[in-house]
């Protein structure tokens, strides 16, 4: 695998620059000294506009583009906006991905998510496990867009020679993570709930499902490094997993978190809530052969985002 050298004043658009990825992906470009970055807020370009965003990018031509733009969230969102989820995923990819394609951008990747993959796939889960079968209820019509953005990507690399790129990550916490408990993940939902049981006084926090499914968690500032490693080199592949290469069960993530606040209180599993996929695990050594590996642990992940914490939650007081 050779580097490519990307020029430092390269015009390069990042997507959806005000999530938690599409941030963390801008922090990672300007340190790595990259000038030229093109943003545009949800107000100023609807990526869901065919025309509006054909426009744009003719007439910005950027030379490499991260689609980080999704309409994305945890279980129980995934769950209850299924139309949604569909909808502005696939409108969103088919725009970006023809518009990069239409303006000559050189290269472009595409973000998903771990959950692509089948829901009793042999773990951990390699790239060639992608549609062998059936995929977890909870978060099938976000799934299948996302598959969609993959396949469209392969056909046109493979139709018009375009270099698009898929990274698949798992499942991702840090700075500008979405706390609302309704349709945030599990990890920024417990950090949220554990911190306001210590601040009110309470002995207990609520656990959706049984505790036992297993996820493998990752600090987005891994991915971002991830993604501008794969800027700067000569790809062969089209699809990659990027994860840390561990997991825990969420019980053991609950009690983690306990114990990095200080909580002494107990933990009560909700059976209520559903507990989607048992185990989504990644195999990242297609990735790793490349010479990139995550390198923040979970305790020190979740230590960097509840730093902040005491002086300003970053969730309606
Ligand atoms: P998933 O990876 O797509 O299933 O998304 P989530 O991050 O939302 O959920 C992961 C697991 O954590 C599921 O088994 C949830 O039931 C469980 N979980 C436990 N407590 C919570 C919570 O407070 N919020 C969320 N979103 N999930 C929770």
């Amino acid at each position: 695998m050779t580097d490519i050298a990307v020029s430092k004043s390269a015009k390069i658009f990042v997507a959806g620059h005000r999530g938690m990825v599409g941030s963390a992906i801008l922090r990672r470009l300007k340190q790595g000294g990259y000038t030229n970055l093109l943003t545009r807020t949800h107000a100023e370009l609807d990526l869901m506009n065919q025309q509006d965003v054909l426009a744009f990018m003719q007439q910005e031509k950027p030379q490499y583009v991260f689609m980080a733009a999704a309409k994305v969230g945890g279980i129980h969102a995934n769950n209850t906006y299924r139309g949604e989820f569909i909808y502005n995923n696939l409108m969103i990819e088919a725009n970006v991905i023809d518009s990069c394609y239409r303006a000559g951008v050189e290269r472009a990747f595409f973000l998903g998510s771990s959950c692509i993959y089948p829901r009793d796939c042999p773990q951990p889960i390699r790239e060639e496990y992608l549609l062998t079968g059936p995929l977890e209820h909870t978060n099938e019509p976000y799934a299948i867009a996302k598959i969609a953005g993959i396949k469209m990507c392969d056909a046109y690399n493979s139709q018009y020679g375009t270099r698009f790129v898929s990274l698949m990550p798992t499942n991702l916490y840090g700075p500008n993570d979405n706390y609302d408990l309704t349709t945030s993940h599990v990890l920024p939902a417990l950090l949220r709930k554990t911190f306001e049981a210590m601040q009110s006084g309470a002995d207990e926090v609520v656990v959706w499902g049984s505790g036992n499914p297993r996820r493998e968690f990752m600090h987005v500032d891994d991915l971002a490094d991830a993604c501008v490693f794969m800027l700067e080199q000569n790809v062969e592949d089209q699809l990659y997993n990027v994860g840390s290469g561990s997991d825990v069960t969420i019980r053991e993530l609950a009690e983690l978190i306990c114990r990095l606040l200080s909580f002494s209180g107990t933990l009560r599993f909700d059976s209520t809530k559903p507990d989607g996929t048992p185990r989504k695990l990644l195999d990242v050594s297609r990735l790793e052969k490349l010479g990139w590996k995550a390198s923040i642990s979970l305790e020190a992940g979740i230590a960097n985002v509840t730093a902040s914490f005491a002086h300003t939650p970053p969730w309606p007081e």
